[in-house]
């Protein structure tokens, strides 16, 4: 946690649950991301967190938007970003928000089918379109595939048709899994493209950008790789595959520039044990799977814990939320340990909470409200 949020949740005692966001971390994240990767214009993608302090500083940072929605365009634009910066990124969208975002301006749209394609030709007539190639998320602990990206062969055709649609056949893009762990799924993915790529330009259609989506990791209960490392690999499989003639090159990161940057405050409200001997006590926090922690869905995303008796003697634990709902455990299966001081009433921080847990939060489920939201 960031000196800054340590001492607002030290002089403020916020009541919890809550997220508290330290706005100079985003800023530090963007920079640190634009220097390893100079070449590269970053797209932050506003789903990983769309708060409007998140937004207006990094459109005073120069920085473009990845937005899934028109609504998410429309916080883009109230936030300040141009009409040009914005990618409208979803490859599913309704005939509605794209004709509302080609009325504001926005001018660049992601598709994965001929069916959405032809949508855009219609909605959007003359817009710059990027065709999403599905690869492999093997290393993401919050994979993306199956639901979306077309084969190499499949992208080839549809390219060529958007031109004949009158459509800018611009570029190419995939995901390669949120939370990527791995330097190597970029290389593979970036060999996958960039033959296509030059196929593509090679048959006289003008394509000229490459999008890597996100996927870049922040660091949880695990030790992950640092940006410049990957950052190296992807500028290594660049130029092995283009030389010096580089295509557009794109990033849409949303955990890396927010993640690190939030922490949730939660209080213990309850510590039990199912029966007196059992060595597992169950730890109920006041935030769950329903209050905006729905990336421990299948125990993927694993938080890092602080508590008030850190240092002192561990024993094992399940975390779960306050709701009546069966499904609202964290963590059972993944060897979690916390302190035998820990009891009800005590504050617990989960670090590096900034990213995919506001919007996640159920409307009022058991009467909760809403994650408190603080941005300093
Ligand atoms: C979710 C998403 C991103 C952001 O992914 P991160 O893993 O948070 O960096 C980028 N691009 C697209 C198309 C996405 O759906």
């Amino acid at each position: 946690m960031t000196p800054k949020i340590a001492r607002f949740l030290a002089s403020q005692a916020p009541a919890t649950p809550c997220l508290v966001v330290d706005i100079d971390r985003v800023a530090e994240n963007f920079r640190a991301l634009a220097d390893a990767m100079p070449l590269a214009r970053i797209y932050y993608a506003v789903k990983a967190n769309p708060a409007m302090p998140v937004l207006e500083r990094l459109v005073g940072l120069d920085s473009s938007f990845d937005a899934a929605s028109f609504e998410e365009i429309e916080m883009c634009l109230a936030a300040g970003a141009p009409a040009g910066r914005i990618s409208y990124g979803n490859t599913i969208k309704k005939i509605s928000a794209i004709q509302r975002a080609h009325a504001a301006g926005v001018d660049m749209f992601a598709f994965d089918s001929a069916e959405e394609l032809g949508k855009l030709a219609v909605h959007a007539p003359g817009a710059r379109v990027y065709c999403r190639i599905l690869v492999e998320n093997a290393g993401a602990e919050w994979p993306l595939s199956r639901k979306f990206g077309t084969s190499v062969g499949q992208a080839r055709a549809l390219m060529v048709r958007a031109a004949e649609l009158g459509l800018d056949p611009y570029g190419l893009s995939f995901h390669v899994g949120s939370q990527q762990t791995g330097t190597d799924a970029y290389e593979t993915a970036i060999g996958k493209v960039a033959m296509l790529f030059t196929d593509l330009r090679d048959s006289g259609v003008d394509i000229r950008m490459i999008n890597l989506g996100g996927g870049f990791p922040v660091r949880y209960r695990d030790e992950v790789p640092g940006i410049d490392r990957f950052a190296d690999a992807i500028m290594h499989a660049m130029t092995s595959h283009f030389g010096n003639n580089l295509p557009e090159i794109l990033v849409e990161p949303g955990r890396f520039i927010v993640g690190d940057a939030g922490v949730v405050s939660a209080e213990v409200v309850l510590v039990s044990r199912r029966e007196p001997a059992d060595p597992v006590r169950w730890v109920y926090l006041d935030i769950g799977r329903f209050g905006g922690l729905a990336e421990t869905e299948g125990e993927s995303i694993k938080y890092r814990f602080q508590t008030p008796h850190d240092g002192g003697a561990t024993g094992p634990v399940a975390i779960a939320g306050p709701t009546c709902d069966g499904a609202d455990i964290l963590y059972e299966r993944s060897n979690y340990r916390l302190p035998e001081a820990l009891a009800c009433g005590d504050r617990v921080e989960l670090l590096a909470a900034g990213a995919y847990v506001t919007t996640y939060a159920s409307q009022r489920f058991n009467g909760f409200a809403p994650l408190a939201e603080h941005y300093i």
